[in-house]
C-alpha cells in the first residue's frame, strides 16, 4: 500500500491565466522544502498536487506531510493510500490504511468523489457499499452523516483511487514568490518576524536587512536575528539576510543631532539604506513590523517622516493589530521564544529620553544637513555581510 500526499490548492485556482505559473511556483517551493527528507515525485492535476516518495527513510512521507502544512498556497492536505481502481482494492485499502483509527472511533461516514465517470459505481453506491463493509468489520461503529468522528474519503481519479481519513487545513494564502520580492526590515523583536510571515502568506518572497551596531550590540544579538530568519524559511522559503554595520551612522547622529530626533533620523537612514539595497537585489517593497501607536517611533507623524524618504511602497501588515494578536501569531509560527531573548537592538542603544512625537520635517532636514549622509550610507552598504540561514 503506497502512501501519498494530496494537497488541495487554494486561491491560486482562481487566478485564470496565471494559474499555471502559480502552480509551478508552488511546486518548486514544495520541492525545495521537502527535498532534504528524500526523493519525491510531484504531479498536479485538477487543483490537486500529488506527492509520492520515490526514495528515502520510511518516515520521509510523514516528514514531508508535516512540512507541507506550513507552505503557503495550500488549502488542505491529506495523507492518502493509493490503490487500483476497482472496488475490492478500495475496500482492502480502506480497511488496512484506516483500520486503527476506525477501531478507536465511535462514529463515521464515508464520503466518495468519482471524477472518473467510467468507474462502474457512482459516488452514492461507493459510500453505501464501503459503509456497509466497514460496519461489518467494526460493528461497534455508528454511522453519523452529520457529525461523524471520522470521515473515510474515497476519490476515484484519473490514474488511481485514493483513500484517506482526515483532511487537515493548510496554511492558505498564495505561493511565496508569486507576488514578487520585498525587503524585510528584520529586528530581533516579536513584530518583524510576524510581518514576514504575513507577507509571505500573500505570496511575497523576501530578502531581509538587519542593522547592527557593534560593540553596542553583540554577536549574540546578530545570531538571534539569523535564528529568526532561519525559522521563517519554513514559511517563506529562501531568505538571504544582509547585516548592515550601523555604528558609525549612529555615532554621527548622536554627536551631531538633537537628542529628541535620534530615533527618527536613524529610522530615516535605515529606510534609505534598505531602499538602496533593494534596488541592487531587484526587490520592490519594504516590509516593517510597525503597528500604529505601539511606541513613540510608530505614531502617524513618525511613520510619515520615515516613509517620506522611501522610494518603494512600505508594507506594514501589523499596522492595525494589537500586541496580543501579534504575540499569538508569533507563538504559532514558533518565533516568539527566540524573539523574547533579551539581546539589545541598535534601536535601543541611543534612545532619547523624550522622543519627538510630532516631528517637523524641516527640523529633521536641518539636523540631517549636519551629517554627511551620503557617505554614511555608502559606508553602511559597503560593509554589508550576507548570510543564508536555513531551517533545520
Ligand atoms: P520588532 O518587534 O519587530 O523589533 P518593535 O516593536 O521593537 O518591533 P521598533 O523597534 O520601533 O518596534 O521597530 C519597528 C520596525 O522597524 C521593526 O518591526 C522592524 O521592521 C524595523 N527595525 C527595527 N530595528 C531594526 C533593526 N535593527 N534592523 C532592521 N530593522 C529594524
Ligand atoms: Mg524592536
Amino acid at each position: 500500500m503506497e502512501r501519498i500526499i494530496l494537497l488541495k490548492l487554494g486561491e491560486i485556482a482562481l487566478k485564470g491565466l496565471n494559474r499555471r505559473s502559480f502552480e509551478e511556483k508552488l511546486m518548486s517551493n514544495i520541492r525545495r522544502r521537502i527535498s532534504a527528507f528524500g526523493n519525491f515525485n510531484l504531479r498536479s492535476a485538477q487543483s490537486t498536487v500529488y506527492i509520492r516518495c520515490t526514495a528515502g527513510e520510511e518516515d520521509a512521507i510523514d516528514r514531508a506531510f508535516e512540512a507541507c502544512k506550513d507552505i503557503f498556497g495550500i488549502v488542505s492536505l491529506s495523507l492518502a493510500a493509493e490503490c487500483e481502481k476497482n472496488y475490492d482494492s478500495i475496500r482492502e485499502t480502506a480497511l488496512a490504511f484506516l483500520g486503527d483509527s476506525l477501531s478507536f472511533a465511535q462514529s463515521f461516514k464515508v464520503d466518495a468523489k468519482r471524477s472518473d465517470k467510467r468507474f462502474p459505481m457512482n459516488s452514492p453506491e461507493i459510500m453505501r457499499t464501503l459503509g456497509g463493509d466497514i460496519l461489518s468489520k467494526y460493528p461497534h461503529l455508528e454511522v453519523d452523516v452529520h457529525n461523524p468522528e471520522m470521515t473515510v474519503t474515497v476519490e476515484v481519479r484519473d490514474f488511481a483511487a485514493y483513500v484517506h481519513g482526515e483532511k487537515v487545513p493548510g496554511a492558505g494564502g498564495m505561493p511565496v514568490g508569486s507576488a514578487g520580492r520585498g525587503t524585510l526590515l528584520l529586528s530581533g523583536g516579536i513584530d518583524s518576524p510576524v510581518a514576514a510571515w504575513m507577507m509571505g502568506k500573500r505570496g511575497l518572497e523576501m530578502i531581509a536587512v538587519h542593522f547592527e551596531s557593534p560593540p553596542y550590540t553583540s554577536q549574540r544579538a546578530r545570531e538571534k536575528v539569523l535564528t529568526l530568519a532561519g525559522k521563517l524559511t519554513r514559511y517563506t522559503g529562501r531568505m538571504r539576510v544582509f547585516v548592515v554595520p550601523f555604528t558609525e551612522a549612529q555615532l554621527a547622529i548622536r554627536d551631531n543631532c538633537p537628542e529628541d530626533l535620534f530615533t527618527l533620523i536613524m529610522r530615516r537612514m535605515m529606510m534609505e539604506c534598505a531602499c538602496r539595497l533593494s534596488e541592487k537585489y531587484d526587490s520592490h517593497a519594504i516590509i516593517t513590523g510597525e503597528s500604529l501607536g505601539q511606541v513613540a517611533s510608530q505614531t502617524l507623524g513618525a511613520i510619515g517622516v520615515t516613509e517620506a524618504l522611501a522610494t518603494l511602497p512600505v508594507l506594514r501588515p501589523l499596522i492595525g493589530m494589537d500586541k496580543e494578536e501579534i504575540v499569538q501569531i508569533s507563538r504559532k509560527i514558533d518565533t516568539y521564544e527566540t524573539s523574547i531573548l533579551p539581546y539589545e537592538d541598535c534601536c535601543t542603544v541611543f534612545t532619547p529620553k523624550h522622543p519627538r512625537l510630532r516631528p517637523r520635517m524641516a527640523d529633521l532636514e536641518e539636523a540631517e544637513a549636519r551629517l554627511n549622509k551620503d557617505a554614511l550610507i555608502e559606508a553602511c552598504l559597503a560593509g554589508v555581510t550576507e548570510y543564508e540561514p536555513l531551517y533545520d
